[in-house]
């Protein structure tokens, strides 16, 4: 209880408490569930975390600073005032817990999981009493056996019905990895006071496509069902042995109401299965109720139901608590939910200067839980997990091939070709887009991505790759590669051959939509208009900047297809790039690019990513252009290929000029 002088006055009734709490901000009020149960009611609140990818502590350990937007440490504190707030509460996971920041990597890669070692998620989760959880896509990241010995440590039943070692010929009869549902007897009291042996049932789903993203941990060691097909079929069971409510936990996005076989976001087509009464979602990494799902069919984005259902999703990271509220009412020996509502609390508000307000403090025990798996992974994130035999910087990168945007799109060609396998791109040329985030512009002299040849940190992967972008695959013709890089040439402005000291860089054009694709080789023609403007708008339709573009050194054939590795900003349409307007993505991977670095890093032990010039600027005589960048770009100017610069005095607040001959 949070504010002791409340509860200690006796003169106040119920509902006045209720009042005086609603004056009072930090007071708790009850739940108005809790405050009108009748006898035959019993008011029953679901707390859900959901997408928690390791994160305990408000820490990026990326960026090796605190952060008020992540770390169940944070949720706790609304768990605890929300067990406050009602007379019966229960607390469940809805997956992916295991992995996804540098403490899962840490004991994943560094540490390990010997018999009877106990995962800090699982620790932290233990902490603050979680009933259950299930199985999300990332479960499965690191293997079956890493799996297997982190849930044993598990004080809570870890459920899925859509994963099995052994298939039978009907999903009741398969032999199903962890258990498909639980029972769980719970003893409630209603509205006046008495207990009650109530049977909540609890089931689990993942997305089937785990078979496709871990492809080298699973096959031929599980395999997966549709998640409809699953639920009608364990629902019935889960009748049978006495659920009185069922509660989903679907590790699966809130999207079409139209059941697909094997679809990845089933959470509407599952709420219209028989039997089950309410549903924790996530995969999605969204918050429900939230105005992202008005307008989904079936979906009431505001109240928070689902084909009248009550549903949740909280968020990622520990961002927000899915709470669902349930009134069961029985009638008979049956419980039923009569009426219920639904929220997602967050730990943080976006303030004025759209500066990140914390909501709450950490909870200090579940910081303790877990307190030697935070310094050691601390240690694990500033200390090399790799080298790399050339300085990763991004002085010229927006001026010649460069060995930072190098590096993104060698790890992205890496995971995407290991993700094409078995599928019909299997066999197509696989390109990579990237471009340089941190390369001066608004950002200033110093903001630069810049690591020296040598020894490389977890840490510096942030400096690499800005962005917790996902990675995507989309399908594009030799055409649409043309004009993607006829967008990106819109960084630079027109040059009139002949003339000296040309301003390059078009300042209102941001360097993160400057893509470079690897995989072909090109040139830039600066003499020619661009053909789109900053905004991505057609504006010369007849220009061409791209010149002597080639794949495997002949001209590219328009009509040749190809799958361009990129993210899910560029591929869903941002920075309006012809071929990436959404329409064309063929694969959405669950992996962030920064994880795909991680791993090809800790994969490949030494990494070259020396930039293989596989672009340049089109020769122009007695040409030249100016650029500006960061004072420290003297030091790698000697490295840098395919073009010809030097030294041109002083830029601009504290820029460094350069001057280059075409
Ligand atoms: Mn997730
Ligand atoms: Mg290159």
């Amino acid at each position: 209880m949070k504010n002791p002088k409340l509860y200690a006055n006796q003169s106040l009734t119920r509902r006045s408490f209720l009042a005086a709490s609603a004056a009072t901000s930090a007071a708790i009020a009850l739940h108005p569930f809790s405050v009108q149960a009748a006898g035959n009611q019993v008011h029953l609140r679901i707390m859900e975390t959901t997408d928690l990818h390791v994160h305990v502590y408000p820490y990026d350990y990326y960026g090796d600073r605190p952060t008020d937007t992540v770390g169940l440490a944070r949720t706790a504190a609304i768990i605890k005032d929300i067990r406050a707030e009602a007379t019966n509460s229960m607390l469940v996971d809805n997956g992916d817990f295991l992995q996804g920041n540098p403490m899962g990597d840490y004991i994943a890669y560094e540490r390990g999981m010997k018999e009877g070692d106990k995962h800090p998620v699982i620790t932290a989760m233990n902490t603050l009493g979680f009933e259950a959880s299930t199985l999300g896509n990332h479960e499965f990241n690191y293997g079956l056996d890493f799996l297997m010995k982190s849930l044993a440590g598990a004080d809570f039943p870890v459920v899925s019905s859509n994963v099995a070692t052994e298939a039978g010929g009907k999903p009741t009869d398969d032999k199903t990895l962890v258990k498909p549902y639980v029972l769980l007897e719970k003893q409630l009291k209603d509205g006046d006071g008495n207990s009650h042996d109530i049977k909540i049932g609890l089931i689990g789903f993942v997305p089937p496509q785990i078979m496709n993203w871990d492809r080298r941990h699973l096959e031929g060691n599980v395999t997966t069902r549709d998640i409809i097909e699953a639920a009608k079929a364990w629902l019935p069971e889960m009748k049978e042995a006495g659920a009185d409510i069922v509660l989903a936990l679907s590790h699966s996005g809130i999207g079409s109401a139209k059941h697909a076989d094997g679809m990845e976001n089933a959470s509407v087509p599952l709420a219209q299965v028989d039997g089950i009464d309410a549903l924790m979602t996530g995969h999605s990494h969204l918050v429900f109720p939230g105005e992202k799902f008005a307008g989904f069919d079936g979906v009431d984005a505001e109240k928070g139901t689902i084909h009248g259902k009550p549903a949740a999703m909280g968020g990622f990271w520990g961002s927000h608590l899915g709470v669902i509220d349930l009134m069961l009412e029985k009638s008979g020996n049956e419980w039923q939910v009569v009426t219920s509502t639904t929220e997602a609390r967050p730990i943080y508000k976006r303030g004025e200067d759209r500066k990140n307000v914390p909501l709450v403090e950490s909870e200090q025990a579940v910081l303790d839980s877990v307190k030697t798996e935070h310094e050691e992974t601390l240690a694990y994130v500033r200390r090399s997990v790799g080298k790399t035999d050339a300085p990763l910087h991004s002085y010229f990168a927006l001026v010649a091939d460069d060995p930072s945007v190098q590096i993104v799109s060698q790890a992205q060609i890496w995971y995407i070709s290991e993700m094409m396998k078995g599928t019909e791109w299997e066999n197509l040329p696989i390109l990579s887009a990237a471009a340089p985030f941190k390369a001066g512009g608004r950002g200033g002299p110093d903001y630069y991505t810049d690591v020296p040849k040598g020894d490389v940190a977890i840490k510096n992967v942030s400096d690499l790759y800005l962005y917790p972008n996902t990675v995507r695959a989309v399908l594009v013709t030799g055409a649409q590669v043309k004009d993607w890089l006829e967008r990106s040439a819109g960084m630079f402005n027109q040059v009139e051959a002949g003339k000296p000291d040309q301003i390059l860089l078009n300042p209102e054009f941001p360097s993160y939509n400057f893509d470079v694709i690897d995989g072909v080789t090109y040139k830039i023609d600066l003499s020619q208009p661009s053909k789109f403007d900053p905004k991505g708008e057609p504006a010369n339709a007849d220009a061409n900047r791209i010149v002597d573009l080639k794949f495997n050194g002949a001209p590219i054939d328009p009509e040749a297809k190809f799958v361009i590795a990129t993210n899910n900003y560029r591929a869903s349409g941002g920075g309006k790039f012809p071929g990436a307007l959404g329409d064309t993505i063929i694969f959405e991977g669950p992996d962030t690019n920064r994880d795909v670095i991680v791993r090809y890093i800790v994969e490949q032990g030494t990494i070259s990513p020396s930039a293989d010039a596989n672009w340049s600027f089109n020769p122009l005589p007695e040409t030249s252009v100016l650029f500006d960048t960061g004072p420290k770009a003297i030091d790698h100017i000697k490295g840098v290929g395919g073009v010809s610069i030097e030294p041109a005095g002083d830029g601009p607040e504290g820029f460094a000029r350069y001057r280059i001959a075409l």
